[in-house]
């Protein structure tokens, strides 16, 4: 049984006083155990409290054998007094978004009957459901979990006896033995729980939900509170402005300015490729009949692009072998290579191996990577046509 857990008593407390009761060499630094603290150990999801003692960094609190251990890099000397501080920015951000996730989890739990299987918390919370939800569902959660924040209502923490116990109704996550700690949020949770929260709701500031995706056959929330979900908003409240100034829209019109953008791209892409169409189709026609070869090169072209003009010069039937490559010495070359009379599946493993390349393809196309200079890829390609 735990003892003198400050934290607890006094949630709000930032400094105290204790008495070193050990000091003890531990893995390259020192565990400390005292007489009482405020630093919250790791447990629950809940990530340790920061902080130090003596001015001295805690850098890590943890629950060992029902002791309450702070891992140090300097030792303290046994019977001493210490000052300590814990670090309130970090403690309060996981007050908020601790109790954020106990409205949320509730929520969903009235609502769909899922449970809350998985739940860390850092700058951001992950909760793991086990079923699913759609993105308007917890659109509505969210709205939900915010009305409960603006309602401002006592976060209670209650310490039921056995008998009193059996007659509550609570989510947990196990079989619990000893006292039970059950945090009950009027009209959203009621939830056994060993970590920290904030006396009422009004302290969250505002519940965001970040993300939702597919995870174990239920769903993955990320989400966040309180001045980070300040942060978050002001963070995407910039990109769009910034995509406001860049399309020369409203903030309002955003979505349609990106739709109108895309519609523009793609009628101009579709115009790129009816000219090069043309284009390749000239070039071929250019050639004159019977050739051995045909090779053609230009590190502008779209690994698409090369397979259309490959097959165009295929189509034209001017040479035995054509070859249309787009790249650079240094990075590579995209390479796609047709004939009407060879088996080109046949050499593909041969000519990869000459010329550091890779793919295949089918008898009349075949297309892949070349790493070797241009000079040396068109010395390999300009014999392929003997390699019948
Ligand atoms: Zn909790």
């Amino acid at each position: 049984m735990l003892f003198n857990q400050l934290y607890y008593k006094y949630p709000y407390q930032k400094e105290f006083d204790a008495v070193v009761r050990t000091c003890i060499p531990y893995n390259n630094g020192y565990a400390i155990t005292l007489d009482q603290t405020l630093f919250y150990p790791e447990g629950g999801g809940e990530p340790s409290d920061t902080g130090t003692l003596n001015g001295v960094p805690v850098l890590d609190v943890q629950i060992l054998d029902d002791i309450i251990v702070h891992f140090m890099n300097v030792p303290i000397e046994e019977g001493t007094t210490v000052h300590g501080e814990i670090d309130w920015k970090h403690r309060f951000h996981l007050m908020q978004c601790h109790t954020a996730e106990h409205i949320v989890s509730g929520l969903i739990h009235q609502k769909f009957g899922y449970e809350n299987v998985g739940f860390h918390m850092n700058e951001v919370v992950t909760l793991d459901l086990n079923g699913p939800v759609s993105m308007s569902d917890i659109l509505e959660i969210e709205r939900q979990a915010n009305r409960i924040v603006y309602e401002n209502v006592p976060v209670l923490v209650l310490l039921p006896n056995e008998s009193e116990l059996a007659t509550l109704e609570y989510r947990s996550k196990k079989e619990l033995t000893g006292q039970v700690r059950i945090i009950k949020i009027p009209g959203a949770d009621s939830c056994a729980c060993c970590g920290m929260h904030v006396a009422k709701t009004g302290e969250i500031g505002s519940v965001k939900l970040l993300s939702l995706t597919k995870y174990k056959g239920g769903v993955r929330i990320e989400m966040t509170a309180g001045y980070h979900a300040m942060l978050d908003y002001q963070e995407k409240h910039e990109k769009c402005v910034e995509i406001s100034r860049l399309l020369s829209v409203k903030q309002e019109d955003i979505i349609d300015g990106v739709k109108k953008l895309k519609e523009e791209l793609s009628a101009r892409d579709q115009r790129i490729a009816m000219i090069n169409r043309q284009l390749f189709e000239l070039k071929a026609a250019g050639y004159d009949n019977g050739l051995d070869h045909i090779i053609e090169s230009d590190s502008s072209w779209s690994p698409l692009e090369i397979r259309i003009f490959c097959e165009t010069l295929r189509k034209a039937d001017k040479a035995a072998v054509n070859a249309v490559l787009s790249g650079n010495d240094e990075d590579g070359y995209y390479y796609c290579i047709s004939s009407n009379s060879m088996n080109l599946k046949n050499i593909s493993k041969q000519i990869n191996e000459c010329l550091n390349g890779r793919g295949g393809g089918s008898p009349r196309m075949i297309q892949g990577t070349f790493h070797a200079p241009l000079a040396a890829i068109r010395e390999s390609l300009s014999t392929l046509s003997m390699m019948k």
